[in-house]
């Protein structure tokens, strides 16, 4: 849902004119504003895509209209930051394993998660063939398929605890291997996230991620 702040919305153009978006990352991507008359929203479908995109998932964004300059151009600007690590976004969960009467080596282990969207995980395995995503991976050639979708492992490329978005934009689907192999090497820094793909440089080796971001579009309900 995309949501202009209420005190413009009189000043909003009584015609489809030109626009620019700019995403909270900063990026600009260009579109139509579009005026309907009971729900004013902007660009058509694709640019609305755009937008939700870069939000969290199915929540609500705000957005600001300025006018450039003289011409009918308009820069529409998403309100926010990414969300900072909060407490409140973080569950406990509690483990324990129960192994009965072996009381003298039992330990109970707690830990905590942070919080994802199971519904974007359906959707990703519903728009994207089911395998590891990193260019050349041979896991999907030695993994029952019937097996994959349960197997494969939805990645933050910037992570939930450093403030990562739990959106399309911000995940990858990797086998158990190369997933452990990001978070595990001592050094792993991403080069690249966009719409077509993504480039992670893990102790100078560099991982070509292939992800097709807008077959998700057509999932997301705008
Ligand atoms: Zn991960
Ligand atoms: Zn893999």
């Amino acid at each position: 849902m995309i949501r202009f702040v209420p005190s413009q919305l009189s000043s909003l153009p009584k015609a489809d004119v030109d626009c620019q978006v700019t995403l909270l990352d900063g990026t600009t991507v260009e579109g139509r504003f579009h005026l309907n008359r009971a729900n004013p929203y902007i660009g058509g479908r694709l640019l609305v895509r755009w937008i939700k995109t870069w939000t969290r998932w199915n929540q609500p964004v705000d957005v600001v209209v300025e006018q450039v300059g003289q011409g009918n151009r308009l820069r529409l600007r998403m309100l926010g930051t990414r969300p900072a690590a909060t407490q409140e976004r973080k569950r406990v969960r509690r483990g324990a394993l129960r192994l009965a009467s072996v009381e003298s080596t039992r330990r109970r282990r707690e830990y905590s998660a942070w919080e994802r969207d199971p519904a974007l995980r359906r959707v990703v395995l519903q728009a994207w063939p089911q395998k590891c995503q990193v260019r050349g991976c041979p896991s999907s050639s030695t993994i029952p398929p019937n097996l994959l979708p349960s197997v494969l492992e939805v990645h933050h490329v910037v992570y939930v605890s450093a403030g990562g978005l739990d959106s399309p934009l911000n995940i990858c689907l990797l086998c158990a291997n190369h997933h452990t192999l990001i978070h595990r090497a001592p050094t792993s820094e991403v080069q690249r996230c966009d719409a077509e793909g993504v480039n992670i440089a893990i102790d100078g080796i560099a991982l070509a991620i292939d992800r097709d971001v807008a077959a998700l579009w057509k999932l997301i309900d705008v």
